[in-house]
């Protein structure tokens, strides 16, 4: 098993609010990692340093033996590598879905214009949109945004993905179709960082879960220890909770 990512005493403060109080995370090749913890612990902010939309106060974080907490590894080529869904989707509402799709591969010249096509179809079956890639964002629902950003991600053929909530944001009923995709992703042998608070789905498909509260992990362990072993008090009362 090799380390993908080396997380170290990584530090994140917004003026003196301290978020990240030195967290230690290594994430290896082929892995699915999932992130539980209350609201506010530091979750998004973790996932975000690990694609460089924030900058560590301090720590390192080593993706493929390179530090990319270090100010001159260059940002895209971070985000090629890893992917990334947040829970409001952030695509572009005015344009179609294949566009969506097609614009980084095309903005950074990864592919022509009817290969990147033809990559956002395939990826568009994949995610169960196939009949989508002329229609607007707009008239799309939840579920099938966020289908259409995980598409979106894997356009840039990331080897590894970070999802922050990508469900939290959706009707009930849509929520089966997107855990779907990314139970798919995670059995082609993807690399995934997935915050969520589907406790089932971390049960499901997780090989490790990751408790982090105030800042820090935890405790973290195989579904198994961390739901029906939890020795941490702070995460027994989490999902006393959330169970
Ligand atoms: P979680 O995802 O676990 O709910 P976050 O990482 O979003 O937690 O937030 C952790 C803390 O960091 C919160 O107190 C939040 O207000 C603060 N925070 C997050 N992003 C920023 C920011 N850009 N500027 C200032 N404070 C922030
Ligand atoms: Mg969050």
């Amino acid at each position: 098993m090799s380390a993908r990512i080396k997380v170290t005493d990584l530090v994140k403060t917004y003026g003196n609010n301290e978020v990240l109080k030195g967290v230690d995370l290594n994430v290896n090749n082929n892995e699915v990692v999932v992130i539980i913890g209350p609201s506010g612990s530091g979750k998004s902010t973790l996932l975000r340093t690990l694609n460089k939309l924030e900058a560590p106060t301090s720590g390192s974080i080593v993706v493929d033996g390179v530090d990319i907490a270090d100010k001159s590894v260059d940002i895209n080529k971070v985000r090629e590598n890893i992917g990334m869904v947040f829970q409001h989707f952030n695509l572009f509402n005015n344009l179609s879905v294949g566009d969506n799709i097609t614009l980084a591969p095309l903005q950074l010249g990864k592919k022509d214009k009817s290969a990147a096509v033809q990559q956002a179809q395939k990826l568009l079956e994949t995610v169960g949109l196939a009949d989508k890639i002329d229609q607007p964002v707009n008239s799309l629902s939840g579920g099938q945004k966020q289908r259409v950003a995980i598409a979106r991600a894997l356009a840039m053929e990331p080897d590894i993905m970070l999802f922050d909530e990508p469900t939290s944001a959706l009707d009930p009923e849509m929520v089966g179709d997107v855990l779907q995709v990314m139970k798919n992703l995670a059995s082609q042998g993807m690399t995934m960082i997935v915050v969520t608070h589907e406790m089932g789905f971390a049960k499901e498909v997780a090989d490790r879960v990751v408790f982090v509260d105030e800042g820090k992990v935890q405790e973290q362990g195989t579904p198994e220890q961390i739901f029906n072993q939890p020795k941490n008090a702070r995460l027994r009362d989490f999902l006393n909770k959330v169970l």
